[in-house]
């Protein structure tokens, strides 16, 4: 009676994680792809160093690699 509690925990509780595991990844990966499209539409505005004219920059880029400048 007792081992067949045991098994039916063992058996239960990993199904459990795996649904609880996979919703925590797919809900990660919907706050990735969104966080991607944001950080699209910032990096186009960074191509050009507004001081000295530079670029194209990184698009990563926070500082101009010319002369330092903040990028907007
Ligand atoms: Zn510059």
């Amino acid at each position: 009676m007792v081992s067949g509690t045991i098994l039916a925990g063992v058996a239960i509780i990993p199904a459990q994680a795996a649904a609880l595991a996979d919703a925590f990844v797919s809900g990660q990966m919907e706050k990735d792809r969104r966080g991607a499209a944001k950080k699209k539409k910032k990096r186009r505005l960074r191509q050009k160093c507004s001081k000295c004219g530079e670029g194209p920059h990184r698009n990563d880029a926070i500082y101009c690699w010319s002369c330092g400048e903040l990028l907007d």
